[in-house]
């Protein structure tokens, strides 16, 4: 091979090899140590709709106005004074570059999540003279990421909460009682535990019917949803029993909390069949005792004085007896 043929051969190395950049499917952008741009490709032109030879010379932020500048300068100098790579995903920047995503498939994003990987390139004198930084379309990746964890919040949400009555269910408030309850053995703050039944439910089936006693059990609790304070958790515990727990609340406070929700329960009225229904509940309540054995003794302890308040004629709140070791 002579010399001119030897010379044709790389340009036509380099124009094959310049093609393959223009049309690959990630973004290229050259930039100095001034962040100004020295070439990009195709996907850059498309993208931004700014063709190279706008974009040649320009600061990237001032092409970019929109940029994370500071966070995105900060990488830059990095990838120049380490002379290492570095990368940031789209997770930590949904987008580095507000483009929009040319695949929008149904329930995709209409804009582009990136991932953008800088490279330190190296000059004939082995120092880094400029900076390549690639940008990876990773739209639909990162859409399928977030409707998955959107899916698995609302699964988590659905595995917790009672279907009727759209409050925690007795799982979920258990597991916090438990947890509560380790908490305050370990805390000298009080903490008190609330649980309450319905009065005559069975009768008040019978006569209205099971609809009319499903609407009752929302009513209350939306009216335990509504008055409730933000650190209070209240559940379903049983058909028609409830129990909220209490915490930093000792049992003087509880029972006030106690009365309050059961005065508000009985002026609920509930229309049904163009008639007005009220109930009433009888409550227990019962303030943590460092004797409790589990959590199962508190609730038992609590479970007494609501047993109490029916045997006191209902539509009352007791609260239970100091807690005596001899329960375990
Ligand atoms: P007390 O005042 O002693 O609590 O009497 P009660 O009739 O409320 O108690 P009992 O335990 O005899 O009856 C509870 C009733 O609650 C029986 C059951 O049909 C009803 N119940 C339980 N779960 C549901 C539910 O999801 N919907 C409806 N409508 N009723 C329910
Ligand atoms: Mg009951
Ligand atoms: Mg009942």
């Amino acid at each position: 091979m002579n010399t001119v043929e030897t010379v044709q051969n790389e340009v036509q190395q380099q124009h094959l090899l310049f093609q393959l950049l223009q049309t690959l499917d990630n973004g290229l952008v050259m930039l100095d140590q001034n962040y100004k741009v020295m070439l990009w490709n195709g996907f850059m032109e498309n993208h931004s709709s700014i063709p190279i030879s706008n974009a040649r010379g320009k600061d990237l932020f001032e092409l970019f106005n929109d940029l994370p500048e500071a966070w995105l300068k900060r990488k830059i100098d990095s990838v120049f004074r380490l002379q290492t790579r570095a990368f940031c995903t789209w997770e930590e920047h949904p987008r580095v570059f507000d483009f929009k995503s040319t695949r929008p498939l149904t329930g995709q994003s209409p804009m582009m999540f990136q991932n953008i990987t800088l490279i330190p390139l190296l000059g004939l004198d082995g120092r880094v003279a400029q900076v390549c930084m690639q940008v990876f379309d990773v739209t639909e990746i990162a859409t399928k990421k977030i409707a998955l964890e959107a899916a698995n919040l609302s699964l988590e949400q659905l595995s917790r909460t009672d279907r009727l009555t759209g409050i925690n269910n007795r799982g979920f408030w258990e597991e916090n009682l438990e947890q509560e309850f380790q908490r305050c053995k370990r805390s000298s703050a009080p903490s008190s535990l609330m649980m309450f039944d319905i009065d005559h439910f069975k009768h008040f089936n019978d006569r209205y019917g099971h609809l009319a006693g499903d609407e009752v059990l929302r009513a209350v609790a939306s009216q335990i949803k509504r008055s409730q304070r933000t650190t209070d958790l209240a559940g379903r515990y049983g058909g028609e029993e409830f129990a909220i727990i209490l915490p930093d609340t000792n049992a003087q406070k509880a029972l006030l909390v106690a009365e309050r929700l059961r005065s508000q329960i009985s002026g609920i009225s509930i229309e049904w069949e163009e008639q007005l229904l009220n109930v009433t509940v009888s409550m227990g309540v019962s303030e943590f005792d460092k004797n409790m054995q589990t959590h199962q003794s508190w609730i038992d302890h609590c479970d007494a004085a609501l047993y109490q308040a029916k045997n006191s004629g209902r539509n009352c709140c007791v609260v239970a007896a100091p807690y005596s070791r001899r329960h375990d």
